[in-house]
């Protein structure tokens, strides 16, 4: 007799996150800082890096730095180790197994698999029906991961408006800084409206994980409950408040940096008549056919971008201008190599 297979069997069809992510001289696949981090949180790191204790319970330092960052007090924030943990935390906390999770597709691929790990349904749906699918956790992603979109300001309020009173709203502003538009301010008069944001993108923090997200207290309880003490390192506390305090203008003139590398990318793309979607991110998404095969080949020119089969396309994260250009010519080499 065969021995049963160990683990949850809602598990059993889950792979491991698993994108192509070996070594390449020049990875603009990720969406990351491509300047690095602010010195600043990288000398705050050796300061604690070589406690033995373990780090603040809630991260009460961190949330009290995000406060003055974002304007909101301290007890409307949660963090977490990444915005991952905090979206994992958030869906285990505000559903139970068996619920929905309406999403509008394509968006952050994390997300289905986060609400099946956690026993829900992932539903895909158009953004005007998200409230009316009936899920019970809605998310939304502006601007979205992997198209640059920002999602309309008016379409997001008229999901709140129309959302009844035990669906959970989640916008996720990973890319907030690259755009400057928020919901935030409409969290006083939503209850059930969790933003999430995170320190992996603009400030550079992706490798020591710290993620965020803010809401009404009673929310955020919740969501703290689930997500349990010590779930932010000291050191990357130690980063990310030296990232959101001395280090918050050599963040800045990074992403100014980036937006300006952002538009020139994206008049380089119209130019070769393959018209990319706008982005209000720190990315580029290029609609184009046979985009495996094609970042393929780039990867064999020592450039790693990211292929999407649907829609079909890849998405370049904006990094250095000279860093750019070789992925202009690694795509004009490539295409001509794959038609
Ligand atoms: C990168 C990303 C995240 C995850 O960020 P971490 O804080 O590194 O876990 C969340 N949402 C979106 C849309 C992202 O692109």
């Amino acid at each position: 007799m065969r021995a049963s297979m160990p683990g949850r069997a809602g598990y059993r069809d889950i792979d491991l996150y698993a994108p192509e992510r070996s070594p390449c001289r020049i990875d603009l696949s990720d969406n990351t800082n491509a300047w690095g981090m602010p010195p600043a949180a990288r000398a705050a790191m050796d300061v604690v890096a070589g406690s033995p204790r373990y780090p603040s319970l809630y991260a009460e330092e961190l949330k009290r730095a995000l406060g003055v960052y974002t304007g909101m007090p301290p007890a409307w924030i949660t963090t977490g180790c990444g915005s991952d943990d905090v979206l994992d935390s958030a869906i285990r906390a505000l559903t139970e197994p068996g619920d929905r999770l309406a999403y509008v597709a394509p968006t952050f691929p994390m997300i289905p698999i986060f609400a099946r790990l956690n026993g829900l349904v992932p539903v895909p749906c158009a953004l005007k029906d998200l409230a009316r699918s009936g899920a019970r956790l809605l998310y939304i992603c502006s601007p979205n991961n992997p198209t640059g979109e920002l999602v309309d300001r008016g379409a997001i309020k008229r999901v709140l408006k129309s959302a009844s009173a035990d669906q959970v709203i989640i916008v996720d502003e990973a890319y907030f800084e690259f755009c400057g538009t928020t919901v935030i301010d409409l969290l006083r008069s939503c209850d059930r409206l969790l933003v999430t944001r995170t320190m992996s993108k603009a400030f550079g923090l992706a490798g020591l994980r710290v993620g965020y997200a803010l809401g009404n207290p009673a929310l955020i309880a919740e969501v703290e409950k689930s997500r349990g003490p010590y779930k932010v390192s000291a050191v990357a506390e130690a980063a990310g408040v030296a990232a959101l305090t001395d280090g918050l203008d050599w963040v800045r003139k990074h992403i100014a940096r980036t937006i300006v590398n952002r538009e020139r990318l994206l008049e380089e793309l119209c130019r070769r008549r393959l018209p990319p979607l706008p982005s209000a991110a720190n990315f580029v998404f290029v609609p184009l056919a046979g985009s495996i095969a094609i970042a393929r080949a780039m990867r064999d020119r020592g450039v790693a971008v990211r292929a999407f089969d649907e829609p079909a396309g890849l998405r370049i994260t904006v990094g250095e201008w000279s860093d750019l250009a070789d992925v202009l010519t690694a795509l004009d080499e490539a295409r001509s190599v794959c038609s």
